[in-house]
């Protein structure tokens, strides 16, 4: 039997979007296996926390479906592509964390059936109750999404407590940080104002409005710093939270 203390604030259970340009680490593409390594080891403190950790995982570092789609390419074709990509993540990333000593399983979201588990509801939870780490791919399956929205829809199913968006940059800022030395940070935003103010582009708009049409809180922070993975889960104040 497993005997859980939580603490005031920690999550029980977390949805992670991790976008596929994070797992490139020092590639300008493909996967990087060191990269995958050591986001095992800070989801591991998670875990470790009893706190039950959902992956959705994106595809950006081999294939965008609107950047794909032009010169005969469809654009459901191109999504096609993408989603086939976020797939790849998703197998070798499940590699990774379970060479690490952190049980994972791959499920997908597109028919796949020689090469990993379609999703299903109850699959999932069944691999959350075994304390595996399931990682989502394939976004929600069809074309003119992306994987932040699939992120929020897949959060709003398991009933996750918050999604962690991970980010290069410590939060939302006003404008953008890397362009504008005086950009602000915002600590926190309502879901209304992340959906109804233009310059705000942390997830795209359709993955905002669904959080706020449902009440979805978001906390936006840096991936690449020590630890933040699990300082956000258990409640601690890191990056931007949209709520
Ligand atoms: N995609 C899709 N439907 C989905 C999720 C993703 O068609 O439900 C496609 C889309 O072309 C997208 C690509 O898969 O651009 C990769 O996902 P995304 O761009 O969200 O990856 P990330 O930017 O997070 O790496």
């Amino acid at each position: 039997m497993r005997i859980v203390l939580y603490t005031e604030g920690m999550y029980k259970r977390i949805l992670l979007k991790l976008s596929g340009e994070q797992l490139q680490g020092k590639y300008d593409g493909g996967f990087d296996a060191e990269r995958a390594q050591w986001i095992a080891s800070e989801i591991k403190k998670v875990t470790d926390k009893n706190i039950e950790v959902v992956v959705m995982i994106g595809g950006g570092n081999y294939a965008r479906g609107a950047q794909l789609a032009h010169g005969g390419v469809q654009r459901v074709t191109a999504d096609n592509i993408g989603m086939l990509a976020t797939l790849m993540n998703g197998l070798a990333l499940v590699d990774v964390f379970n060479a690490s000593n952190l049980p994972s399983r791959i499920l997908t979201n597109i028919k796949s059936d020689q090469i990993a588990d379609q999703f299903t509801h109850r699959r999932a939870l069944s691999h959350l109750a075994k304390d595996r780490v399931v990682v989502v791919s394939g976004g929600i399956g069809r074309p003119y999404l992306t994987t932040d929205t699939a992120a929020v829809s897949l959060a709003l199913e398991l009933e996750c407590d918050v999604i962690l968006k991970a980010t290069k940059v410590d939060g939302v800022y006003d404008s953008d940080p890397h362009e504008n030395i005086g950009a602000q940070k915002f600590d926190h935003l309502s879901l209304k104002d992340a959906v109804e103010q233009p310059d705000i582009r942390v997830m795209d708009k359709a993955a905002i409005a669904l959080a706020y049409d449902h009440n979805q809180s978001i906390i936006v922070f840096e991936l690449l710093q020590d630890g933040n993975i699990a300082r956000a889960a258990q409640g601690e104040k890191v990056g931007t939270t949209i709520s």
